[in-house]
Order: structure tokens, then C-alpha cells, then sequence
């Protein structure tokens, strides 16, 4: 029989909808969203455009949906995106970028998931000779390197790049919000500077289901037609939306003590021996090198504690609010043992 789960820090995916949520989503109403008529996701999509300094906002299924949708948006057959080293949009995403909008990414060394303003330049090319490039997209926090952050200066030179090489610059901000309450900045002091930018729901905010790409009147209009040829025009929607308000209210505030559990959390593990890079460890991601991590994870999933092996020697730990402060004083001595 399966253990008692103590923690499962396989992701911050994995919450439950909180009870206000689930009286949210009773309650809402609802219309046919493909025709624009749910007044719940409306609301949503002109709540997250309100937050991060947009015109507009599409909501959708998921991340990897809204992130697809912007690439076929700002891009042609046969170009690149430039993107740092590891990114979501080609790692995770499943070749989607090839297989829905022909285009290749072009990766840029981003140590620390920090790509620099100068190699991203480098990374761009506009000769007749070679796939020109069509996009330059940035992920930030960088989930695979760690849950990082990109300063915001780093943002601002990168987008004088994409200007002066007349390119769109997009976001896959899944984690968007965890960036901005390790940095102690509004939403829209990051997402400002982007063309386009995906905000997750349903990472550390909690809502069951969900993503938001925000941008201009004219770009949400091109990305409502790619959401329905992806099959992402969903009906009454609102039932999802409703709950998805409810994390993006309840959600931000809880992120800073997520950060501080997951600090608290390496330390431990550093402590007790592991191989964890403190300086990635940023908002409440962990990753800690270790052999035979398929081996340690089945391990300690015995003892009630979840966690990603993400390679032969890479354990993920992720954060979330439904790990409170005991679950993780349980979780650390299980780790730790
Ligand atoms: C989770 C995640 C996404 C989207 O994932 P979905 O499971 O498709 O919602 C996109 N980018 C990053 C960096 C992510 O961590």
C-alpha cells in the first residue's frame, strides 16, 4: 500500500483547488467563451492584462497552449526563436514549435537561466543565406535552471536588442509572479517590457487549470484563432476562470513564504551533505545532483516525500502552498535521515 503523503514537492502543479475556489466556481457565470460571451473569463483575461500593463488577454487550457500561440503569432515558417539554453517552449513543449509553427529554436547560453543581452544579439541573424530569426523569447523564473531570476536591467537590454533588430520579444512568465515577489516589484515592472508574456494560474497560484497570454488587441486576435485550431476554444469556461480569480487574489501573497520554505529547505539539504547550488536556489525551486536519482526519489516517495527525477543524477523539488511550515519540518527530517 501507498505511504501517507507527508509532501509532494514533485511540482507546484499539484495543489488542489482551495475551497474558495471550488465556491467560486459554483457560483460563476458563464457564457459561450469561443464567441467571447463568458463575462468570468472576461474578467479574468481583462484582470491579467490590468496586472501585467496590456491591452489584452486570451485564456487557455494551458502553458505550453499560450506559449505555441504566441510563437505562431509573432513568427513565419523557416525562422528561429532565440531562447535561453533549456527553455520550456522547445525543452517541454514537445516540438511543438516545429510541428505547429515550423520554426527552430536557436539556443543561447543562460547560465543561471540568465541569457546574456550580448549573446542573445549574436544569437540573431537577418542574412538571405540562413534561417532568419523571428522571435527572441526569455523564461523567467527558468524552471530547468533552477527557478531563476532575470534582473530586471538584463530584461530592459535585452528588449533594445529585439529592438533594434525589429524583433517581438516574448515571455513564458509560468512563473512570472514568483519573480515578482522575490523581487518585491508589481507584476507589470517585469512584464512590461514584452511583446507578449504567458502567466501560469495554475503553478504557485493554485488554480486548478489555466494560463493567460496577454499582449496587444491586434496580436489576441491573431492568438484567438490559433487557440481554435489547437483546439483550445473551450465553452463555458467560466467554471475554470472563476477559480483562476480566486489565485490570482489569493495566490501572490502566499508566494514569499513558498521562497522562504524552499531556503529553508536547501539549507537543510546542503547541511545534511547534498550537492544543491545555493546561488540557483531563488524562489522555490531545488535542484540537487545525487547518483541514481530514480533510485533516491522511489526511496524516499516510501517515506511519503515526492520529488522529481529529472535526469540520472537530478532531483527537483518544487514548492507550493499546500506544503505548509509541518509538513516541511517532516519532509526535511525524512530528506535528511
Ligand atoms: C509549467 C510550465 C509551462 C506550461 O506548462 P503547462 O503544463 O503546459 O501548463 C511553461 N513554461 C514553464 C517555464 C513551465 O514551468
Amino acid at each position: 500500500m501507498a505511504p501517507p503523503v507527508i509532501a509532494d514537492l514533485r511540482s507546484d502543479t499539484v495543489t488542489t483547488p482551495t475551497p474558495e475556489m471550488r465556491a467560486a466556481m459554483a457560483s460563476a457565470a458563464v457564457g459561450d467563451d469561443v464567441y467571447g460571451e463568458d463575462p468570468t473569463v472576461n474578467e479574468l483575461q481583462a484582470e491579467v492584462a490590468r496586472l501585467t500593463g496590456f491591452e489584452a488577454g486570451l485564456f487557455m487550457p494551458s502553458g505550453s497552449m499560450t506559449n505555441q500561440v504566441a510563437i505562431a503569432v509573432h513568427t513565419r515558417r523557416g525562422e528561429e526563436v532565440v531562447c535561453a539554453e533549456g527553455s520550456h517552449i522547445y525543452e517541454w513543449e514537445l516540438g511543438m514549435m516545429a510541428a505547429f509553427s515550423g520554426v527552430v529554436p536557436r539556443f543561447v547560453p543562460a547560465p543561471l537561466g540568465v541569457p546574456a543581452p550580448e549573446a542573445v544579439r549574436l544569437a540573431v541573424r537577418h542574412s538571405v543565406h540562413q534561417s532568419p530569426t523571428g522571435l527572441i523569447s526569455l523564461e523567467n523564473t527558468h524552471n530547468k535552471a533552477g527557478g531563476t531570476i532575470i534582473p530586471i536591467d538584463t530584461i530592459r537590454e535585452i528588449r533594445a536588442v529585439a529592438d533594434a533588430e525589429g524583433l517581438p520579444l516574448h515571455l513564458d512568465g509560468a512563473r512570472v509572479f514568483n519573480a515578482a515577489a522575490a523581487l518585491d516589484v508589481p507584476l507589470s515592472e517585469i512584464t512590461r517590457h514584452f511583446h507578449t508574456v504567458s502567466v501560469c494560474l495554475s503553478k504557485g497560484l493554485g488554480a486548478p487549470v489555466g494560463s493567460v497570454l496577454v499582449g496587444s488587441a491586434e496580436a489576441m486576435k491573431q492568438a484567438h484563432r490559433y487557440r481554435k485550431m489547437l483546439g483550445g476554444g473551450m465553452r463555458q469556461a467560466g467554471i475554470l476562470a472563476a477559480a483562476a480569480l480566486v489565485a490570482l487574489r489569493d495566490g501572490p501573497t502566499r508566494l514569499k513564504e513558498d521562497h522562504r520554505r524552499t531556503r529553508e529547505l536547501a539549507e537543510a539539504l546542503v547541511k545534511a551533505g547534498f550537492d544543491v547550488n545555493l546561488a540557483a536556489v531563488q524562489t522555490n525551486i531545488i535542484y540537487v545532483t545525487l547518483p541514481n536519482a530514480a533510485g533516491q526519489v522511489a526511496k524516499w516517495a516510501e517515506q511519503g516525500v515526492l520529488a522529481s527525477a529529472l535526469g540520472p543524477d537530478s532531483v527537483r523539488f518544487v514548492l507550493h502552498h499546500q506544503t505548509g511550515d509541518g509538513a516541511l519540518e517532516q519532509a526535511i527530517e525524512v530528506l535528511t535521515a
